[in-house]
């Protein structure tokens, strides 16, 4: 990696000071809510037939109440190819907007956090426990997480990531069914339930945003999330 780049996305998540002009942006456009679901749906081709066919039952998916609040399903973008999948919580309103998960600040963040680890963002996968929003971004409710599960566990069996990334507490303690703090469960390293699948933890960088101080402590997950990682190739 370019050490400037490198640099200046190490600052971004408070290592030094950092600049924002090489980020790419990834901000949520003034765009007609229907021309964004329609592109969103030819971008399916990106996932192959059958990611595409799930993201298809996805979209149709009324399994809990979050489907009348939704304007669009949030399915997943990236590699479908790629070690890492990166899991959030679920859309909040500009994912909701967009049809794509972390867009926004939280989105460049996250950018930043994996450019500091080697990978940009286009190399990995990107998802939510939840595909849909909670309204006004309230936690999700069991019954969603339990009703949505089926779809990540799909999107695991047919990206086959070598390891995951669980940003945040809701998606670390939902994924691996504890209730464990996150405070501790980072710098650990767990196994997704039924799996042999490593699942590493860090801060969600929407947290991170309200909590500038913590984002040193990110620095430290993604050293051990890139030596998890490197243990396993
Ligand atoms: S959150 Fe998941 S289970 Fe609920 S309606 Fe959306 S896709 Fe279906």
């Amino acid at each position: 990696m370019n050490g400037t780049y490198q640099q200046q996305y190490l600052e971004e998540i408070g290592i030094t000071v950092w600049s924002e002009r090489e980020l790419v942006s990834i901000e949520a456009t003034p765009t007609d809510i229907k021309h964004v679901s329609e592109e969103n749906k030819s971008s399916y081709k990106e996932l192959g037939q059958e990611l595409s066919h799930l993201a298809n039952q996805v979209e149709a998916c009324d399994q809990c109440e979050l489907h009348k609040s939704r304007t669009q399903t949030v399915f997943g973008v990236g590699n479908r190819n790629s070690d890492w999948l990166i899991v959030g919580e679920a859309p909040g309103a500009d994912e909701d907007f967009k049809g794509e998960p972390f867009v926004g600040r939280a989105g460049k963040l996250l950018n930043a956090m994996l450019f500091s680890m080697g990978l940009q963002r286009q190399e990995v996968f990107i998802a939510n426990i939840l595909k849909c929003r909670p309204p006004k971004n309230r936690d999700p409710k069991i019954n969603e997480v339990e009703a949505c599960e089926k779809y990540l566990r799909q999107q695991i069996a047919l990206i086959k990531p070598k390891i995951i990334l669980a940003l945040g507490r809701i998606a670390a303690q939902n994924l691996l069914k504890l209730d464990t703090p996150i405070g501790k469960m980072r710098g650990n390293s767990y196994l997704y339930p039924d799996t042999n699948l490593p699942v590493v933890v860090t801060y969600h960088p929407a947290y991170l945003l309200r909590s500038p101080r913590e984002k040193r402590k990110v620095w430290q997950d993604i050293k051990f999330a890139r030596d998890a990682y490197r243990e396993l190739v």
